[in-house]
């Protein structure tokens, strides 16, 4: 059998037992669900605030248009980012009329403090941390050098739904994060998304955006049976149809329970990778977790000489691993960027994720480290 790099596994029956609540009630869309779902992520997370949307990617947009017009940044001003993330994280600086302004990697994968600050102009607003593979890389830091420069702190927590750090999970300090919900990722649905913002004013404002700008939504006009002008609404703004919907939260919240033991069999998959890479750190460097975090381990990644080569000799024995990422200023529309991010440059063109999903046993990963190492060992 083939070995993936990701395969979602569903509570089958939790989840039919949520969806079948949906379709008896007749109540699939905004609300209900949706509303249940955002109280349990507050709930695990501690943040006071949390909107359910259709995915991670919408989030990141509104996150970006919402401060940028609450704090009266200007066209072009400009955010520091990181360029080993997925595209979408840094199209949401561009679609929001800001600037992205690349910093490199540390040795964690993640921005790396001492090249943001070198990246700081009098045009900085924000900065965009990506939790890369679901560790925290330097966050302490960059949230200090946020305090003392003024900028706003976006998390993209796509990979960090779990991720811990010092026995908490991280995040009060930031202005929002955004999670993703999407089929692959720790907490699986099929397409969805949660954006965290800190300022309780920005939800209510995210809520109307993600509706079109209405002002009131349909489940609670709904419910008020009592109201005599139940149908009518204001609107606000030029909004979106961005909304999670009750289906997609129905699978959250019967996913939900199963979020920390995924994650810790995610973490013992790492360690028996770890333990198998052992003895050949010269030829497989391993990207190393933070003292303190306890990882999501939405991935596992080495980093080697022969990167393609490796893939294609993996591929050749039916192990199917991924690259996350390319170096985004590789793509035209960030090359203005390309040369300025060594490091990133890098590892985009020697890390690999290897097989990371709940169907691994014990066998499969002693399967991929021994096929990992006949091709390390005999080619350079
Ligand atoms: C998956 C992912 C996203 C986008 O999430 P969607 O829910 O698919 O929109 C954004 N950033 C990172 C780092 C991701 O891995």
């Amino acid at each position: 059998m083939a070995i993936q790099l990701f395969v979602p596994t569903f509570d089958v029956e939790a989840c039919i037992e949520e969806i079948r609540e949906c379709l008896e009630k007749g109540w699939t869309g905004l609300g209900f669900k949706t509303v249940q779902f955002e109280e349990a992520w507050k709930k695990y997370t501690g943040f006071s605030n949390a909107h359910f949307l259709n995915s991670a990617t919408v989030g990141l947009n509104l996150a970006f248009e919402i401060l940028k017009e609450q704090y009266d940044w200007s066209e072009g001003d400009e955010v520091i980012t990181t360029p080993l993330t997925f595209v979408s994280s840094n199209h949401a600086i561009l679609l929001s009329g800001l600037k992205p302004v690349f910093a490199d990697i540390d040795a964690y994968l993640c921005l790396d403090p001492v090249d943001i600050e070198k990246k700081i102009t009098p045009k900085s607003k924000a900065v965009l941390f990506v939790g890369f593979g679901g560790n925290t890389g330097q966050y302490e830091r960059v949230v200090e050098l946020c305090v003392k420069n003024g900028l706003k702190l976006i998390v993209d927590a796509a990979h960090m739904s779990g991720t811990r750090l010092n026995g908490k999970i991280p995040g009060d300090e930031a202005d929002v994060l955004v999670y993703s919900f999407q089929a692959v990722k720790n907490l699986p649905t099929a397409d969805s998304g949660m954006i965290c913002f800190k300022n309780t004013d920005f939800d209510t404002i995210v809520r109307r955006k993600t509706w079109l700008g209405i002002n009131k939504d349909t489940y609670a006009r709904f419910a008020n049976e009592n109201a005599t002008y139940k149908w009518k609404y204001d609107v606000e703004y030029v909004g979106y149809k961005y909304h999670g919907n009750s289906i997609m939260a129905a699978i959250g919240l019967a996913q939900m329970p199963h979020l920390d033991i995924d994650n810790a069999y995610r973490r013992q998959i790492a360690e028996w990778y770890t333990k198998g890479f052992e003895e050949y750190s010269e030829k497989i460097k391993i990207v190393p977790i933070p003292k303190g975090c306890e990882p999501s381990r939405h991935l596992f990644q080495i980093i080697v000489e022969d990167r393609d080569g490796l893939m294609a000799y993996l591929n050749k024995n039916e192990i199917y691993p991924g690259v996350h990422y390319t170096d985004n200023t590789q793509y035209r529309m960030y090359a203005y960027a390309n040369g300025t991010c060594t490091k990133a440059a890098y590892v985009s063109d020697h890390v690999i994720s290897l097989p990371m999903h709940l169907r691994l046993s014990y066998d499969d990963v002693q399967y991929v480290i021994k096929t990992i190492l006949e091709y390390v060992c005999n080619n350079g």
